[in-house]
């Protein structure tokens, strides 16, 4: 299978609570390639039209102020199959479902506050990707 791409962030609590070295070291050790990465802050406005897509959602108002209350690291990963490849990696939204081993399994704190982001499908990596990274800062072909 052909090398492919996911977008990922380390949302503001796994940054806050000094996890982005520990987290960054788990996706290397698990194959995924840094091709693009960048630590900033989302604007409300930015985090809106990020998740637009659930802006009918009742968690909707307090996601956005979430995601915009402090910095956080976003990141394009290299690997086979790596749509999949991540969220297998990162677990269930909720952490106290989420399977041993996996990202918010050992870093996040509740469903809404849950360590990393990691795009869904191809579609939306490409999305993603593009919303936050220009062609300059990402070292691979997209
Ligand atoms: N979220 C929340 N409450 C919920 C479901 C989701 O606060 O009941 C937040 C959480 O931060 C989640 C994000 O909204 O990561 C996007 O939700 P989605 O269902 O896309 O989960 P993900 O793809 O991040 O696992
Ligand atoms: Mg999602």
């Amino acid at each position: 299978m052909a090398l492919n791409h996911t977008f990922i962030m380390i949302k503001p609590d796994a940054v806050k609570k000094g996890y982005i070295g520990p987290i960054l070291n788990k996706i290397t050790a698990s194959d995924f390639k840094i091709v693009s990465i960048k630590m900033t802050q989302l604007s409300k406005r930015d985090a809106e039209i990020f998740y637009a897509i659930h802006k009918d959602r009742p968690f909707f108002n307090d996601l956005i102020a979430f995601m915009s209350s402090g910095p956080i690291v976003a990141a394009v990963l290299e690997k086979e199959n790596a749509v999949d490849d991540f969220r297998t990696l990162l677990g269930a939204t909720n952490p106290e479902e989420a399977a041993e081993g996996t990202i918010r399994k050992l870093f996040a704190y509740s469903v809404g506050e849950n360590a990393v982001h990691g795009s869904d499908s191809d579609e939306n990596s490409l999305i993603e990707i593009q919303f936050h990274f220009s062609q300059s800062e990402i070292f691979s072909e997209i």
